[in-house]
């Protein structure tokens, strides 16, 4: 945006600037190499963990920052995920989406022993929710945990889980009530638990440099301790934890709208046709025009409700429809950019081609674009709650 954004800092500023300077130079050169690989360098989780961004909101005797900032997170999504895949993202990312249960509800002991260690990169954790049977209806999932001899028996599957094969601790959600959304509840699982098994997930169309995998649990054996907060209040915690997952989404895929408009912007200023750079053709300059609206509308929409959740707020509407203004927006933005490359636009290695292949997660990851309009309406108080 070319406008000052009045919530910007100098704090910020110093943040933006050196965490992009290190996506440039650290990570940029190599995602044609990572993507292929379908993995990013274990060393990467460490140094991304050195700006400290794993550590939002945990304090400092466990290795978090000790403080927490809803400005620092997007800015942290934003230039992460606009390096020019994503996935990159998505790679480190399965632990900022389960953290913040462990740091909440795990016990004393679990705390000191295996916060520190995921919040400077040297462990992954991941969040299961998902089954092959229930996605978007959380509510319904039937993986269950059972007391038996004082230790808790787990049963089920998960799926799609991300960073699931690296990951030595997992925030699993499962059923220990009834149905519904009462009978849910969280629980921290180690990756030696007895009966735990996992498998990697094949091939996908984007995110290649993250993993996914099913998660398996036949008879999983875990401590009484395991249970993370309140027996049966788990749905709550997961729809509060969404929460930023979904910010972090839509602080991405401005992220990637952003790379697409640049992209865009450097091959029409060089790019010749009928006598005239591309730009000067006043249809491509009109996309041009429409496209930077989008993307300042987004980031206006989310600096502002990073303020709320500064002021101490939870903006619980606004997140999901900005989630999906960000990728419906997104589609939009990286469609013009595709159209204004050309052929190239088709060709593997162009930047938009990339992208193109990884809207579909952002709008169904993390609660689909018609979910979080759903969700939009109860919370607005236009439909039951
Ligand atoms: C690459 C990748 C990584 C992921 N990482 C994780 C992870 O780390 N942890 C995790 O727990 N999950 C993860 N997921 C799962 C993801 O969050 C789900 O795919 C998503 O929530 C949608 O669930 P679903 O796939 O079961 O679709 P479904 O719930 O089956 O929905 C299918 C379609 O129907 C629509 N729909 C469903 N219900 C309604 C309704 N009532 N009204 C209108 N439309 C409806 C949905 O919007 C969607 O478009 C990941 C998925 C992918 C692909």
């Amino acid at each position: 945006m070319t406008l000052p954004s009045p919530f910007m800092t100098p704090e910020r500023e110093a943040f933006r600037g050196n965490f992009q300077r290190f996506v440039d130079a650290e990570i940029k050169p190599h995602i044609e190499q990572w993507e292929a690989d379908r993995s990013v360098p274990w060393e990467l989780h460490a140094a991304i963990a050195e700006f400290g961004v794993f550590g939002f909101g945990i304090d400092e005797e466990y290795g978090g920052l000790g403080f927490d900032n809803a400005f620092m997170r997007h800015d942290y999504s934003e230039i992460l995920f606009g390096c020019g895949a994503s996935g990159i993202g998505a790679a480190v990312g399965g632990r900022t989406i389960s953290i913040s249960p462990i740091a909440k509800f795990a016990s004393e002991e679990f705390k000191q022993k295996v916060l520190p260690e995921i919040i400077s990169g040297r462990k992954m954790s991941a969040l299961g929710i998902t089954e092959p049977g229930a996605g978007s209806d959380v509510a319904n999932i039937q993986t269950s945990a059972e007391r038996k001899g004082g230790r808790w028996i787990l049963n089920g599957e998960k799926t799609y889980i991300t960073g699931g094969m690296d990951a030595e601790w997992f925030v699993i959600g499962a059923r220990t009530g009834g149905s519904g959304l009462t009978g849910i509840s969280l629980f921290l699982v180690p990756h030696y638990a007895p009966g735990f098994s996992r498998t990697p997930l094949g091939g996908k169309m984007g995110w290649h440099s993250s993993q996914q995998a099913t998660l398996h649990f036949d008879d999983c054996e875990l401590d009484s301790t395991a249970l993370l907060g309140p027996e049966n209040r788990g749905f709550i915690a997961i729809m509060n934890n969404f929460n930023f997952e979904r910010l972090g989404l839509t602080s991405a895929s401005l992220g990637m709208m952003k790379l697409c408009y640049d992209s865009a912007l450097d091959w029409a200023r060089e790019r010749k046709t009928f006598g005239r750079r591309l730009v000067e053709h006043q249809v491509i300059g009109h996309k041009f025009a429409e496209m930077s609206a989008r993307i300042d509308m987004n980031e206006a929409y989310i600096e502002r409700i990073c303020w709320a959740i500064e002021q101490g707020l939870m903006p619980v509407a606004e997140i999901a429809k900005a989630k999906v203004q960000a990728t419906t927006s997104l589609q939009f933005v990286a469609s013009e950019a595709m159209q204004i490359f050309g052929g190239a636009a088709y060709m593997l290695g162009n930047p938009v081609e990339r992208i193109w292949r990884e809207i579909k997660i952002m709008a169904i990851g993390g609660g689909s674009e018609e979910i979080m309009r759903d969700l939009a309406v109860r919370q607005m108080g236009l439909a039951g709650q």
